[in-house]
C-alpha cells in the first residue's frame, strides 16, 4: 500500500472515498447494463428520460440521491423510474467501499474496481435478459 499522511491513510477515509467512487461507477454500470444488451452506443446519446427524451442534468444524475429526491419519477413528465438505478448504484458503492477498505490505495485497487464493475454489469444483464 502507498504510504499516505493522515487522514488519507485512515480506514474511514478509504471507506468514504470508496463509497463515493462506487456510487459514481454504479451510475456507469446502470448505463452499461441497459445499453450493452440492446447494442446501443455507450458514448452517445447522453442520458435522457426514455419517455419524454429530456436530457438529464447533473441534478438528475446524482447516484441514489436524485432518485430519492424525485421520488422515483422523471422531473419533467412524471414517468416512474425503475428502482434498478438506485439499487445498482448502491450495490456498486458498497462493493467499492469494501474494496477500498480491504485493498487500500495501491495498484490492485484498479483491478478490484474493474472486477466489481464488470461483475455487477454481468449479473444485472443476466438477471434482466
Ligand atoms: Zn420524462
Amino acid at each position: 500500500m502507498i504510504d499516505l499522511p493522515p487522514p488519507f491513510d485512515a480506514l474511514w477515509f478509504r471507506m468514504i472515498t470508496g463509497l463515493v467512487v462506487g456510487l459514481a461507477l454504479g451510475s456507469f454500470v446502470t448505463m452499461l447494463s441497459y445499453r450493452l444488451p440492446l447494442r446501443l452506443s455507450i458514448i452517445k446519446p447522453d442520458s435522457h428520460c426514455p419517455v419524454c427524451k429530456t436530457p438529464l442534468t447533473a441534478r438528475d444524475l446524482l447516484p441514489v440521491l436524485s432518485w430519492l429526491a424525485s421520488r422515483g419519477q422523471c422531473r419533467h413528465c412524471g414517468v416512474k423510474i425503475s428502482a434498478r438505478y438506485p439499487l445498482i448504484e448502491l450495490a456498486t458503492g458498497l462493493c467499492c467501499m469494501i474494496a477500498f477498505a480491504v485493498v487500500g490505495f495501491q495498484m490492485w485497487l484498479l483491478a478490484a474496481i474493474l472486477g466489481i464493475v464488470a461483475t455487477i454489469t454481468f449479473i444485472v444483464i443476466r438477471l434482466e435478459h
